[in-house]
């Protein structure tokens, strides 16, 4: 199953205990989906998880009569849209009121209980939310249709420190996340503690792949380096040799330039132990300056 169908059905199957919360979570399915029609309310979604979540809902908080329909989308074939209606009853108005009473305070920036909050950010994810692959990217987003709708949507979120984008595409107008951090929890203020811990483990194996490439890198360059510098004494003990001029070298250079044609890839410092008395890496260093130029007269006298 995909990552973002997962959490969706984590959170669909969180029941909130309190009343007060499962009022705000079936407002929040029904913020965007929810409409009066002269037949009753219709809630009509594209997430079998937010009707089920819905149904229960209603039935848990009014116990109405409701009807329930699926249909097959015929342009996007692969998803079905399920209507949850429920016809006029004497019982509708309470139900109808309750839900704007509650997505009313939200417009108007009455925030109300944080448990409440989380519940109606619930419901709307539920319904609009979907989630990239970690594995990919890092992105969440809440797909509303409207300005309106996204700006209560995001200071909702403010008020839990989270700061999404916003973006419009087309009809729609989309919440998002590029963060990890941030993404990892919103997911764990709403509940879905089984996605919050497949997202950290992505997290923690990009992040140790991350520091593992860092390293290999340091140490390739690091390498590169002291070979190359290897490789350019050697050049110039060669050029010293061919010229003649070897034999005129104080025994000091004569015996670092010899270690170093016998070990070509040796380091600085392990050039030094094998001397007798050792010498530091920046003695050693020193001498093939020495050498250095020498090579650098010699080949200056070969230009001239
Ligand atoms: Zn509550």
């Amino acid at each position: 199953m995909g990552f973002s169908r997962a959490a969706r059905d984590e959170l669909a199957r969180i029941m909130p205990e309190r009343r007060c919360c499962q009022l705000a979570e079936l407002a929040g399915l029904a913020y965007i989906d929810g409409r009066l029609t002269p037949q009753g309310y219709d809630l009509i979604v594209g997430q079998a998880a937010a009707a089920r979540m819905a149904f229960r809902l209603l039935k848990q908080l009014y116990q109405p009569y409701m009807e329930i329909r699926v249909r097959r989308r015929v342009r996007f074939s692969k998803h079905n849209v399920y209507t949850i209606r429920i016809p006029s009853q004497p019982r509708l108005r309470r139900i109808v009121g309750g839900l704007q009473g509650v997505q009313q305070r939200y417009t108007k920036g009455r925030w109300g209980r944080p448990c409440c909050r989380k519940a109606f950010l619930r419901g709307v994810y539920i319904c609009r939310g979907s989630l990239t692959n970690p594995r990919k990217n890092y992105h969440l987003e809440i797909v509303t249709d409207s300005f309106q709708q996204a700006a209560v949507i995001q200071s909702l979120m403010e008020t839990f420190g989270l700061a999404p984008g916003v973006v419009q595409r087309k009809k729609h107008v989309a919440l998002y996340f590029k963060d990890g951090e941030q993404i990892s929890q919103l997911l764990n203020l709403l509940g879905g503690h089984n996605a919050v811990l497949s997202l950290e483990n992505v997290r923690v194996v990009k992040g140790m792949r991350n520091q593992v490439n860092r390293l290999v890198n340091c140490e390739t360059a690091n390498m590169d380096k002291t070979l190359e510098a290897a490789y350019r004494q050697a050049e110039n003990i060669k050029l010293i040799e061919e010229k003649g001029w070897f034999p005129s070298l104080s025994p000091d250079l004569r015996e670092v330039a010899n270690l170093r044609l016998q070990y070509p890839y040796a380091s600085l410092k392990e050039l030094g132990e094998m001397l007798d008395p050792p010498l530091s890496k920046s003695g050693v260093n020193h001498r093939f300056r020495k050498l250095e130029a020498i090579a650098e007269e010699i080949r200056e006298e070969k230009t001239r």
